[in-house]
């Protein structure tokens, strides 16, 4: 089997070509050692950090930031938007706070990216 991508480790963007033949798997295209371990990466076990906002109530802005601890299977990144998308948590939030612990079983926190205070009016 013959796969196609585009290396994304540096901005020459290399298109590699990964063929798998009898279990071995060799890469071409690269201009670097670093294409042909990004381009078996992408074969055998593509993997993505996890970036997006959750609705929190209460916060001086109306959307938190969040972002997974590690790259997530990007099998999985479309159900973890989905329950990302329809959580809502609550201020005050620290940069760091867990928002979702193992997030679709991946084994990955998602995290919030950023602090968020409580607004004024919404504490009293
Ligand atoms: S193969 Fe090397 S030079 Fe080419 S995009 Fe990837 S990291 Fe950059």
């Amino acid at each position: 089997m013959t796969r196609e991508f585009i290396c994304i480790v540096c901005p020459n963007s290399c298109r590699l070509t990964v063929t798998e033949t009898a279990g071995s798997i060799t890469v071409s295209g690269n201009e670097c050692p670093r294409g042909e371990k990004h381009g078996i990466h992408e074969y055998r076990e593509p993997t993505r950090m996890l970036t997006t906002t959750v609705a929190i109530a209460g916060g001086v802005l109306p959307r938190l930031p969040v972002i997974s601890r590690e790259e997530v299977p990007k099998a999985l990144i479309g159900r973890c938007l989905r329950v990302l998308y329809k959580m809502k948590v609550s201020a005050p939030l620290k940069c760091g706070d867990i928002i979702v612990k193992n997030i679709c079983n991946s084994g990955v926190d998602v995290i919030a990216s950023r602090s968020m205070d409580l607004r004024p009016e919404a504490g009293t």
